[in-house]
Formats: C-alpha cells, structure tokens, sequence
C-alpha cells in the first residue's frame, strides 16, 4: 500500500478501511520526501511532531474531516514553534510564537504538518528562483521550473509526496505553479480565508488557498481552511457553504465568459489549442459559451507592479533587524544596524521591489503612480462585475505556456512578471479563481483558469469537478496516468 500519487479522498478511505496506519503515512511521507530530495521543494521538516501525531491518531482514531492527511505548509505561514523562513536569508533563525490561523484550522480539522515548503522570497516571483534556499524543481523534468511563488508546495503534490499542501496568491502563486507542475489549485475570493499569521507580501491581494490533485480534495481543503477571524480585519463575516455539496451539479445552461480581449496571439498555438478543446468539453457538458468584454484588462500587470510593490514596501519595514530574523553583527549605530541587516537579508528581487514601491508611494509620484493604479483597479473591477452580471464563470488560459528552464528568464523581470498575465485580474478584483490540469504540451502539464464571482467558489468547483469526471488530465503524474 502506497500514498504516492493518492488524493486526500483515496487516502481517508485507506485509513477508514484499516489498509495503512496513520504512522505508516506519515513514514512513508519522508520516505518520498528523501526519494525527492533533489526537488529541494522543502526548506524545514516537521517529523518529530508528525510521527507523534500519527501515532496518537493511531491509538484514538478521530473522526475530524482530514484526520491523518499529511499536509506540507508553504514556509509563508508562521508554524508555533517551527522554523518559518519565507524564502528569506533574514528570517532564516526566526520560530514564530505562534500558528496562522489557516494552520491552526487545518491541523484542528486533523491534517498532519510534515513540512514547510520552498518559496520564492517573500513570494515575489514566478519561479522560485528567488528563494534564498536554493531553486525548486519541478517533478515533470529537472531544468523546469516549477513556477512561484508556492513552487515547492505545487512541485511535493505534483511528485506525490503529499496529496495536498496549501499556498498563498498574491498575483498567481498558487494557480501559476498549479499550472507548471499539473496540479489543481484554488486562490479563493479575498477575505474568505484568514491572513492572520500570513508573512503580509501585499495585504490587499494576498490570499490562501488549497493546492491538491484533484477539485474535490480542494473543496475539502477549503472547508476547513475559511473562517471568519476577528483577528484580521479583511476577513469576511459571511456564510461558508459546504464546498462539498454542489460539485455535482449539471453544467446544463450555465454560461462561460470567453475573454474576447484577450491577446492570444502571443501564445503557441498548442496553448490556444489546449484551451479551446477544454471550452468545447465544457459545451459536450452542457454550458453555453458567452462572448464577454475586459476592456481594462491589459492593465492588470502594469496596475499590479505599483500596487504589489507599493504595499510591499511598507509591509516588510518590519524587517529591521530589531524585531524579527537576523540582525548584522557590529553596526556601529541604528542606521547601520537598518541598513546592513536588509543589505544582506534580502535577495534582489525584493530589494527592487522595495524601491520601487517607496518610489511610487513617494511624495511628488503617488499621484500620478499609485493613485492612478488604484483609478484602474477600480476599472478592472467594474469590468468583473459587469461580465458577471451574465455568466457564471469566466475561464483563459491560467499562464502563457507549460514550465520553462531554469535561468531562461532570470535576467529579465519584466518577462518573468509577464508569467502572471492572465492570473492577477482576479487579484486585484478580489476574485476566486482556480486553475486546474487540462492538457500537456511537449510531455509538460499545463491548466485552465476558471474565475468566479465574488464569494462564488461552489460554482467554480462544480464546473472542474465536472470537467475531471469527463476528462483525465488531474490523473497524469511524471511517473504515467493514474489508474
Ligand atoms: N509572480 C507574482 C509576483 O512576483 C505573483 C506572486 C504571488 O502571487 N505571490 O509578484
């Protein structure tokens, strides 16, 4: 008996029908996890604390909804009492006092943190190249990236290691790796899920959601990850369905928007192909395809690389060398003291991000800078919820190609930003959004953007739940398709 390639479903029965103990999971856990060193997906093991909880499992069986479901942490969430880096040399010594609550929801609903998983540094990139801990690869060949910024978490499912793993979006980072290593990942709609314990990177687009094989272990992920907390203030007190209830429905007369605005040409045409054949399987399942108009779309990148660096620039102040992580050793006063320790703790990316978010928050540019990004994002917004006042989901293509080598991209920011093209209009929208496996190009996955309207996460499952009962690409792995 094998958890490899297993989704969290297949696993709960194996442990309800006694075929493997809570134990053997959780070693065989860091058995693939060895197997994959080279994948270098995690940066912080958690086995002690994990065998401990399968062992308690074993002898008191619980019936919480994930009990026993190992579960690896995108090194974002601050884990009480283990190590949480963000990708970062300056948090590299840092142990939080305390768990997120999206850690806290998901362990009390009984999953099994095995891991923090590499990142980008403080999930600014599209490849994990940015990480201070050294690249992760991708499981579908070692040049490819595995893209970012929850490159590890995507590439620990894809290599089925763990059958699920959880991630944060901000621009893409979670549908974006979702995408590049043949996984299914969800960014639900701002404020569903608590960023309390999160490591802010852009406090009003950050998000996290699930990353699992299939939509219906996201859903299940989902329903323990969403609650109301009154410990973030962004966080919505509304109703939280049963994720679970309507993956079933028929697609018969639900309308998909089909982007009329979207600037296709600079895609390879198996990647338009790819696309298209997933819009007519969704026809043969009953829905109707609806013309819709983005006009702003176009805008999202450029909008999105004032507003992100912006609210990063003032977020990670906090990193002084005072407060948290590492602090250079012998500054000879406290200006020093500031400046050494960002000067070697941060890679960069972030560093350029931090100038260019001070720039464009300073006094003689906000205006015309960040001000003005946000006149757009308003714009992107309207667009969203006049689209949606006539269908139900809006689907694209989630990137503009399956994984690309290591170092192709590295020397040009702009080109790796591009990576993100379709994924941050649901961002700045605040939007939920999923990408999920609907072909290969060249023997590399590659997935489907569906995007809901606000608050709508059921519809969006419910359209790839029934996409992966008609259609197999969730069940390709590296190692073949699955039974
Ligand atoms: N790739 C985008 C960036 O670098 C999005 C990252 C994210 O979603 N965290 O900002």
């Amino acid at each position: 008996m094998t958890i490899k390639f297993k989704t969290i479903k297949e696993i709960k029965k194996m442990i309800s029908q006694k075929e493997i103990s809570n134990k053997e999971i959780v070693q065989e856990v860091y058995k693939l996890i060895d197997e994959n060193i080279h994948l270098n997906a995690f940066v912080t093991l958690n086995e002690d604390n994990s065998l401990k909880k399968a062992e308690d499992l074993d002898n008191n069986p619980s019936d919480s909804p994930l009990a026993g479901i190992p579960i690896a942490q995108k090194d974002l969430f601050c884990t009480k009492g283990v190590r949480t880096t963000c990708g970062s040399k300056i948090l590299d010594n840092f142990i939080p006092p305390y768990s997120a609550t999206v850690i806290e929801n998901l362990e009390n609903a009984g999953c099994i943190s095995v891991g923090k998983t590499n990142m980008d540094e403080f999930a600014m990139g599209s490849s994990n190249e940015t990480s201070y801990f050294g690249n992760v690869h991708n499981p579908w060949g070692d040049k490819l990236v595995p893209g970012g910024s929850s490159g590890g978490s995507a590439s620990a499912v894809a290599a089925g290691i763990v059958p699920a793993a959880s991630g944060t979006d901000t621009g893409g980072s979670i549908r974006q790796p979702a995408s590049l290593c043949g996984i299914t990942g969800l960014k639900p709609t701002y404020g569903r899920v608590s960023r309390w314990g999160m490591i802010a990177f852009a406090s009003s687009l950050d998000q996290a959601g699930p990353m699992a094989r299939t939509v219906e272990d996201c859903a299940l992920l989902l329903n323990e990850m969403c609650s109301h907390d009154i410990k973030d203030t962004t966080s919505l007190d509304e109703n939280i369905p049963n994720f679970e209830n309507n993956l079933n429905q028929s697609l018969k007369g639900k309308k998909i928007g089909v982007v009329k605005d979207l600037d296709l040409s600079s895609l390879d045409n198996d990647v338009v192909s790819v696309y298209e054949d997933s819009l007519k399987e969704f026809v043969s399942l009953g829905a109707e395809l609806e013309d819709i108009s983005l006009p702003n779309l176009s805008l999202s990148v450029p909008t999105y690389y004032v507003v992100a660096p912006a609210e990063c620039s003032s977020n990670l102040s906090r990193f002084d060398g005072v407060k948290f992580g590492r602090r250079s050793e012998n500054p000879k006063d406290l200006e020093e003291l500031y400046i050494q320790t960002r000067s070697e703790g941060f890679g960069d990316e972030v560093k350029r991000r931090i100038l260019i978010g001070s720039y464009v928050l300073s006094a003689g540019y906000y205006d015309a800078y960040y001000k003005k990004a946000q006149q757009v994002r308003r714009l992107i917004k309207k667009d969203f919820d006049e689209a949606f006042s006539n269908v139900d989901v809006i689907m694209t293509p989630t990137t503009r190609g399956p994984a690309f080598e290591m170092g192709s991209k590295g020397s040009d920011p702009i080109q790796m930003y591009l990576e993100d093209l379709f994924t941050i209009s649901a961002n700045l929208a605040g939007l939920p959004a999923m990408s999920l496996p609907n072909g290969n190009i060249d023997k590399k996955p590659i997935g489907l953007q569906i995007i809901g309207n606000f608050l709508d996460e059921s519809t969006i499952l419910n359209f790839g739940h029934m996409y992966q009962t008609k259609t197999n690409w969730h069940m390709h792995t590296p190692d073949g398709v699955k039974e």
